[in-house]
């Protein structure tokens, strides 16, 4: 069986119920990234921004487009 992300645990897109509305989208992320293995969750832009910045603004998903470095400058010009 394919690990969980390392941030299973504390994610809010899984742990926050109405993080996402549609079920059916956390339902397709959670198998594309969060349970599929490292190969995949280590891709999600989540992940990506917590491993570089130590945290994720709430807008993120796992496929939201932009480097982490574009991500930050979009949470930094919404403040
Ligand atoms: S793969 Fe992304 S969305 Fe899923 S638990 Fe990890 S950081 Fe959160």
């Amino acid at each position: 069986m394919p690990a969980d992300c390392t941030n299973y645990s504390t994610c809010p897109l899984i742990n926050n119920s109405g993080f996402i509305s549609e079920p059916g989208h956390k339902d397709h992320y959670i198998k594309k990234y969060c349970r599929a293995g490292d190969n995949n969750w280590s891709k999600c832009k989540r992940y990506l921004m917590k491993r570089r910045w130590q945290f994720c603004p709430d807008f993120v998903l796992p496929d939201t487009p932009g480097s982490t470095d574009e991500i930050l400058d979009k949470f930094e010009e919404e403040q």
